[in-house]
């Protein structure tokens, strides 16, 4: 039987778009063979990520951590004098994070939650790997180690590698993709993230809390000249340095992220005939916090609305172009300057003593703060040049 709809890959964006399509009505198969599976990430699931599906899945649906805190700590040693002057001073500091700001799930029970709800709703799930995908003007057509499989259009949501993304578009270029990696600690737990940002790499040595384990990490951008092993490495002596966890046994993990420059969010290949890409292999992660499980829901249910429209799909490139490319060019224009050290400084001496950037970063936490208005609410709360450093560099 031909489907309506192909999804590769069930994963938030595919499970996601699964659910909103099959509760329209339409004939929907889900493929994925990796169920049930750990998917490499934090697993931190934002307060507007779960607004999006909390009609479907329901709170008690996947165990999850409330997170009730973010400690900042600044145990690196700064690179060069320059840096050790800028951090002079820096010291650690906790935000308070409201209830419902931010949870951590497994990835294996946060996406089974989404797949059981896209099963419950009518959409079929086929537990094979698409090896693949060919597209012509009457119908997209799967290979698969199941069989063969057409439908009327097919959605990849097979993430950063996403084998649909090389059939219908190129795949990401190296400078588009960050290396994320990091372990697994079994057996501790907590309520509060700890976060390390670093000026080199830029980006951020995280401690994420899981209801029976934590995932500890690090992301660098894939060709900033530090690979997947001196990053782990790094890790390692960060985890014994900041006491997130005293002794744990630790499975290793790593993973790409795309994490793209402004000028690549003006040519995101979402859609064409027969064809759209949502969440990662679209390339929709925040640049500065990858996070991308909100944007895979966004995005799901974007496309599923303007299927069902019967408007084709430029509803959904249009509101993606509006709401969500906007968005994270600018996280990408100020990404260079947020990880600066001279800017680190500030940001951790401001964390300390000031309760209103503390709720600034809250916000940026838990997805409520866009970076349209984010050197504005610098401005009103600390001294004009910290605002002005982050966003212009
Ligand atoms: C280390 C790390 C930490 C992260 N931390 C966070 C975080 O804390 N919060 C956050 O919001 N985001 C985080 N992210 C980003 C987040 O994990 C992704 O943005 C999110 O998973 C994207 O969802 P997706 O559905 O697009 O893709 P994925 O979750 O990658 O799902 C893709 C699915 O496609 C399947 N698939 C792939 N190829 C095929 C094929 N050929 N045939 C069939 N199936 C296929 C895979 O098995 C997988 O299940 C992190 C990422 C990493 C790597």
């Amino acid at each position: 039987m031909r489907d309506d709809v192909a999804i590769v890959g069930a994963g938030p964006a595919g499970a996601w778009a699964a659910f909103c399509l099959a509760q329209r009505g339409a004939r929907v198969s889900l493929f994925d063979p990796s169920h049930p599976r750990e998917k490499a990430c934090g697993g931190g699931v934002t307060g507007r990520a779960l607004a999006l599906v909390g009609d479907a899945v329901a709170a008690d649906a996947f165990p999850r951590t409330v997170v009730r805190a973010a400690r900042f700590v600044a145990t690196e040693r700064p690179r060069t004098a320059a840096d050790a002057g800028a951090l002079h001073g820096a010291a650690d500091a906790t935000v308070p994070l409201e209830d419902g700001a931010l949870v951590v799930a497994s990835r294996a029970a946060f996406d089974a939650a989404l797949v059981d709800a896209a099963v419950r709703a009518g959409a079929r799930l086929v537990s094979a790997r698409v090896t693949d995908v060919a597209i012509d003007a009457r119908s997209a057509a799967l290979e698969t180690t199941g069989g063969r499989f057409t439908a009327d259009v097919v959605v990849g949501a097979d993430g950063a590698n996403s084998l649909v993304r090389r059939r219908v578009a190129t795949p990401f270029r190296r400078d588009q993709l960050s290396i994320a990696t990091g372990f697994y600690a079994r057996g501790a737990t907590s309520r509060e993230i700890v976060i390390e940002l670093t000026g080199d790499p830029p980006g951020y040595i995280w401690s994420f809390p899981r209801p029976d384990h934590l995932a500890i990490g690090i992301c660098a951008q894939a060709d900033a000249g530090i690979g997947a092993a001196a990053l782990r490495a790094r890790t390692r002596t960060w985890i014994d340095r900041a006491g997130v966890v005293p002794r744990a046994a630790l499975a290793p993990y790593s993973w790409p992220i795309p994490s793209l420059a402004a000028r690549d969010y003006e040519t995101l290949p979402l859609a064409g005939p027969r064809w759209a890409l949502a969440g990662d292999a679209a390339g929709l992660v925040d640049p500065i916090t990858r996070e991308g499980i909100f944007f895979a829901l966004l995005s799901a249910g974007a496309l599923a609305e303007a299927l069902a429209h019967g408007r084709g799909w430029t509803p959904y490139v249009e509101r993606i172009r509006e709401e969500v490319a906007t968005e994270l060019a600018r996280a990408a224009r100020v990404k260079a300057g947020f990880f600066r050290p001279a800017f680190l400084g500030l940001l951790l001496r401001a964390l300390d003593e000031s309760a209103a950037v503390r709720s600034v970063v809250a916000d940026l936490i838990a997805g409520r703060q866009d970076y349209a208005t984010l050197k504005w609410r610098l401005v009103k709360t600390l001294e004009v040049g910290l605002a002005w450093r982050a966003l212009t560099a």
